[in-house]
């Protein structure tokens, strides 16, 4: 197999996205040449987007988004431990690429490795080139073969989800428990999704945005959603005062005194902070979006937080 020229969408500049050929050489032995067949846009592709940077995240060069994907096995590498994969199984990718060799790798903890490389991230430098492509070389050790009920679509949809699945069962949450998920975007609906799984008894979900919340309780992804005001302090007081309110209205939203498991799905500094305020003492937090910049996390609160 030669090379093959391949059409990509690159980001240069903020709103500047151009559709540019790509020349991909054949699989690496470990490899599969895998052509993208569905791609989800994640908020931090709208970030990167928008502002060519995420956070304190800058773009550095060029960079294709995309990694919530699925696709087609176009090549197999020549290691590929044979009856793995074939031409034309569809897969799902895992576009995290850790280093498997430290602390946090070993202890099966790959996701939070410090070392992580991820597609359509600029962390990593270079970067490593997001899954708008037509086609990509990836390792055949993270493709995810998908059984013929799962569609294409679906498939993409598999690493937002898997998000969701791992913060619901960090939460050890399960049978009649209440809890409260920050976000109603697709990692918040996802996690609303797996709480009914786990048979919480009382799903509550807020967002700034009012149609967002109406999406997720006419869908009944909660059983109560409301609209959180949006509202900006500019000193750890007022930040930490916004907090309250939140929390505030998500108790009363909920008629508790509290969760027993809150799940922040935002990636919004204040809002770590409400999670902390609303907890019970037993509770859980579940961090599902990276945070940018937490000023003061109000962990003077009586427990500190579990946040991944
Ligand atoms: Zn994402
Ligand atoms: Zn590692």
């Amino acid at each position: 197999m030669s090379t093959t020229t391949v059409k990509a969408s690159v980001l240069h500049g903020i709103r500047d996205l151009r559709v540019e050929w790509r020349e991909i050489p054949p699989p690496g032995p470990s490899e599969l040449q895998v052509s993208v067949r569905s791609t989800g846009i994640c908020g931090s592709d709208q970030h990167y987007y928008n502002h060519y940077r995420n956070g304190d995240i800058l773009i550095r060069e060029p960079m294709s988004l995309g990694h919530e994907s699925s696709g087609m096995v176009e090549a197999v590498g020549s290691d590929v431990p044979e009856g793995s994969f074939k031409v034309g199984d569809r897969v799902a990718l895992e576009v995290g690429l850790a280093c498997g060799t430290c602390e946090l790798c070993t202890e099966g903890r790959y996701n939070i490795c410090r070392s992580m490389s991820f597609r359509s991230s600029a962390k990593s430098f270079p970067h490593f080139q997001g899954t708008l492509q037509q086609r990509i070389n990836h390792p055949a050790q993270w493709c995810h073969r998908l059984p013929e009920s799962v569609s294409l679509t679906e498939g993409a949809l598999l690493e937002p989800l898997s998000v969701a699945i791992h913060g619901v069962r960090r939460s050890q949450l399960s049978g009649t428990k209440t809890a409260l998920v920050l976000g109603a975007g697709a990692v918040g609906l996802l996690t609303s999704a797996m709480l009914r799984v786990e048979g919480a008894s009382k799903i509550v979900i807020a967002d700034i945005d009012p149609q967002r919340v109406d999406f997720a309780t006419q869908n009944e992804f909660a059983d109560v959603g409301f609209a959180v005001p949006l509202k900006q302090g500019a000193t750890i007081e007022a930040k930490l005062a916004i907090a309250q309110e939140t929390a505030k209205l998500a108790t009363t939203a909920a008629g508790l005194c509290g969760f027993d498991a809150v799940f922040e799905c935002t990636g919004v500094e204040t809002c770590v902070q409400t999670a902390i305020y609303v907890r019970l003492t037993s509770s859980s937090v579940q961090v599902l979006i990276p945070i940018q910049k937490v000023t003061d996390l109000a962990v003077n609160r009586p427990l500190a937080p579990e946040a991944e």
